[in-house]
Order: C-alpha cells, then sequence, then structure tokens
C-alpha cells in the first residue's frame, strides 16, 4: 500500500514521529489546528534526532495551546481588505485570490492557522465567479496571487482555468502562485500540472521552504517541471527558531534554493498567530544573522527580510542597515 498523508497525533504516533508521553497532547491541539504530514516530508525526518528541524515545522506541540497576549487570530489583518469572499486587496497593484483553504501540510507556526484545513474553503462556484469579477472589474490590479491554503492543491485541470480566466483579463500582466507543493508534495507537480501552469502571461511561483534538506531529489524534479514551463521561481521562508535560526542554517537553505533554480524573495519575520511563540526569533537577531550573511553567500541568496505591520500596514523591509 502506498504510503499516505499522516493527518493525527495517532497516525504521528504510529509512525515513531511523537512519543506515547506526547500522545494526549498532541490530540488536543489536533482538536485545535489541522495536521498534515505528507509521506515526502515524513521521509525527510531523521527520528533520533529530537531537535529535527522538519519535524519541528509539521509535529504539533502543546505548547501551540497557550496563545501570548500579543498573538492574534488574523495576524496580518486580511479581514478588513477582504472585498468579498476569496480576495484580500491591500496593496494597489495587486491582490490575492484564495480558490480554497486546504494545504498538503499543516505548518505549526502558520500565521493562517485559524483558516487553513482540509475541511470545506473551497470557493463555491458563484462566489470564485464574483471573485473573478472583481478581478476584471479593478482595473488598477495588475497582478492576481493565488494563495489560500495552497493553490497546487487543485486539480491541474482546475488550476489551469482560473489561471487561464486571470490572464484574459487585459490589465492582469503577472499572475503570481505561493506554494509549499513542491517541497511538501513534490507529486502533485504533474507533467499536466507544469502544463497548466505555462501561460501566455509570466507566471510567478514562489515556493515556501524553511530548511535545506527540504529540496529533495524529488522536490527538485518538480521544480525542474515548473521551470521548464517557463515558470520563474522565487523562494519564502520564515525565520524559525530551531529550524532555520543561524547563519549556516539560512546559507544552506538559499543555496538550496538556488540549485532548485529557486531565487530567494522574502524571509518573513514570524507572524504573531496563536499558539506559535516558540518559533520567535527577535528582529535584531534576524537582522544580525542577515549582516553576518551578507559578505558570505552570493548576492542571488540574499532574500528581503520582511515583517507584516500589525493592524494590516503590509509588508515592510527589515534591514539590516549597512553603511556604504
Ligand atoms: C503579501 C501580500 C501581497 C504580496 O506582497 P509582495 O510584497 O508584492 O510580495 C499582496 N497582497 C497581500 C494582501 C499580501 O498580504
Ligand atoms: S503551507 Fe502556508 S498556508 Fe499552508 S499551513 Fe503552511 S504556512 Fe500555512
Amino acid at each position: 500500500m502506498a504510503p499516505r498523508t499522516l493527518r493525527s497525533a495517532e497516525d504521528l504516533h504510529a509512525a515513531g514521529l511523537i512519543p506515547a508521553a506526547a500522545l494526549a497532547a498532541a490530540g488536543r491541539v489536533g482538536a485545535r489546528y489541522s495536521i498534515a504530514v505528507t509521506p515526502a516530508v515524513a521521509g525527510l525526518i531523521d527520528r533520533a534526532d529530537p531537535a529535527d528541524p522538519i519535524a519541528r515545522q509539521y509535529v504539533p506541540d502543546a505548547a501551540e495551546l497557550v496563545t501570548a497576549p500579543h498573538e492574534s487570530a488574523d495576524p496580518t489583518a486580511d479581514a478588513p481588505f477582504t472585498p468579498l469572499p476569496g480576495v484580500v486587496h491591500r496593496y494597489p497593484d495587486r491582490a490575492l485570490l484564495k480558490p480554497l483553504l486546504a494545504c498538503p501540510v499543516y505548518c505549526r507556526f502558520c500565521f493562517r492557522r485559524e483558516a487553513v484545513g482540509p475541511d470545506g474553503g473551497v470557493l463555491g462556484e458563484a462566489e470564485l465567479e464574483a471573485a473573478l469579477g472583481w478581478f476584471a472589474r479593478t482595473p488598477a490590479v495588475r497582478e492576481a496571487i493565488l494563495t489560500g491554503g495552497d493553490p497546487l492543491m487543485l486539480s491541474a485541470r482546475r488550476l489551469g482555468e482560473i489561471l487561464r480566466r486571470l490572464a484574459a483579463i487585459p490589465h492582469i500582466e503577472l499572475l503570481r502562485i505561493h506554494s509549499r507543493v513542491p517541497v511538501a508534495a513534490p507529486g502533485l507537480v504533474t507533467a499536466a500540472m507544469a502544463a497548466a501552469l505555462d501561460l501566455g502571461k509570466p507566471l510567478y511561483l514562489c515556493v515556501h521552504a524553511n530548511h535545506a534538506r527540504e529540496f529533495s531529489a524529488e522536490a527538485q524534479a518538480a521544480l525542474r517541471r515548473l521551470h521548464g514551463a517557463g515558470v520563474v521561481l522565487l523562494g519564502q521562508s520564515v525565520l524559525l527558531r530551531g529550524v532555520n535560526d543561524s547563519e549556516a542554517a539560512l546559507e544552506d537553505l538559499f543555496r538550496a534554493m538556488l540549485r532548485a533554480r529557486v531565487k530567494p524573495y522574502y524571509l518573513h519575520q514570524l507572524d504573531a498567530a496563536p499558539g506559535t511563540a516558540r518559533f520567535a526569533v527577535p528582529v535584531a537577531e534576524g537582522r544580525a544573522l542577515l549582516r553576518g550573511l551578507r559578505r558570505r553567500v552570493t548576492g542571488l541568496a540574499w532574500p528581503t527580510y520582511v515583517q507584516e505591520t500589525p493592524g494590516g500596514g503590509g509588508k515592510v523591509p527589515l534591514g539590516p542597515v549597512f553603511e556604504a
């Protein structure tokens, strides 16, 4: 039988990813926030390492049940910028379309953790038509950014149809997809999926990855297929305690991206979603890490370090600032 995605505390225990002593707490976390670990991701985890940086991103922890005072269910404040279901319009020239809320894996630090999950969350036919209509009649918007959830969880046919409808709007110049699928479920990037992304307009795909080991041979092959379809590949990462909070880990991550034809775009400061405090790295430490990396690695490996302003002000670069 083909291995399947682990979706509960019991599944994780049976796979050797959590000890019996942690089962009850993980079950309580799972009742509140979705769990999913794909076979591809489970295969990357070193079960002998209690601090494994892949496991840390996906295996639930009792600490998630504690919401710190500064944490918020909507840390990026999308709600006030939602003109209609599935659309977020914060900046004049670009807007998000969220066709579904399912992801291949559920990251324990996710900023949309109160919204994402496998149940429901797919825009109905009428809602999708309304959202596409909004893009068509909003000429200031030049870029449609598909996110969610993860758009590559849609069938190639369905995703292709949405992309073609958007690309047909004269004022839409660029399409963008944010996805974890190429690293977390590379098998979903089929030839049919790559073909569906080969459009008459530029498509940028921003792949979310936080550790060099996520660029497995399968992930690299998936990214190669996308690149072959003319997709421009960017990388986005979150600075995470215990995952990539050292110069060496960041260097390895950005070099792994470049080897996979992925240009590091953003390194995100962690958003204060509920129960994510164990991943927080202070901004001063993030700046020092990047400062240390600057001379050490090619300029191509350098992402912009950004933070969402609480209250919906949008992303701002955090530096570091250098004296010339
Ligand atoms: C992050 C985000 C974007 C994309 O921002 P870029 O800086 O262009 O990558 C667009 N709209 C919303 C609402 C966002 O949160
Ligand atoms: S893939 Fe993105 S949206 Fe999905 S759980 Fe991870 S961080 Fe959240």
